[in-house]
């Protein structure tokens, strides 16, 4: 039988099969295209084994279903990226027959950010949940800590919070970026656009927030045991 004579096998439609709409080995005609990929998606969910990688395959239907998503709503955390870009970025977290939770870090400025990003199969919607920059500055990180910028800075001094200079991750964005092929990236310090970011400043990886609450409160209960 020849291809274009392939019916649709979704159950109770016998409508020609679409020249593109096959799902491992399933033929589907363009109206059932998206339901065969997301059968075939939870069917691979229900497979996948706790603390198991994801296979190719369950990427693959990943893509797909991200595809027919996007084409209703893109939010804005993956503006400019295509179904493939997204698959091969993303970081899977958690995973049900329900939803499916993922991030990806992009690069739009020199301090990356990460976005959190819920996939509910139920409501066949894509929602941003969250975007953290990757890097804080001292001013950011007292804010989120509740502590001064003074008691930041010595904490850094101390050793006590990671921290590095924003040339170095300024630097790295630039590189990456040439590296990456794009030869229009202009020198962004020397055009002074990163006045905001002093080159000499300090940047803290976002996960010192998590890690020193952590440290504060070992400190709080040393003293008391004193
Ligand atoms: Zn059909």
């Amino acid at each position: 039988m020849a291809i274009n004579e392939r019916r649709c096998e979704w159950s109770g439609c016998s409508d020609p099969a679409g020249p593109a709409e096959f799902v491992y080995g399933r033929a589907y005609c363009p109206q059932h295209y998206f339901s065969g990929v997301e059968s075939a998606l939870i069917e691979e969910i229900r497979e996948l084994k706790e603390g198991q990688q994801p296979s190719t395959k369950f990427r693959n239907l990943f893509k797909r279903y991200l595809e027919g998503l996007l084409r209703s709503k893109t939010p804005p955390g993956l503006a400019m990226l295509t179904p493939s870009q997204i698959e091969s970025r993303s970081i899977l977290s958690h995973i049900s027959e329900e939803n499916i939770e993922f991030s990806i870090e992009r690069h739009g400025s020199f301090v990356p950010e990460t976005y959190y990003f819920q996939l509910s199969i139920k409501d066949r919607e894509i929602d941003q949940v969250s975007c953290e920059p990757d890097y804080l500055t001292v001013a950011e990180f007292a804010k989120r800590s509740g502590l001064t910028e003074r008691k930041v800075r010595m904490l850094i001094k101390r050793g006590e919070v990671e921290a590095i200079r924003a040339c170095e991750v300024q630097d790295e964005w630039y590189y990456s970026m040439v590296a990456g092929g794009r030869r229009s990236v202009r020198i962004p310090w020397k055009l002074g656009h990163w006045d905001s970011f002093p080159r000499r400043g300090y940047l803290i990886p976002f996960g010192e927030i998590e890690r020193y609450s952590k440290l504060d409160k070992l400190y709080e209960k040393d003293e008391k045991d004193r």
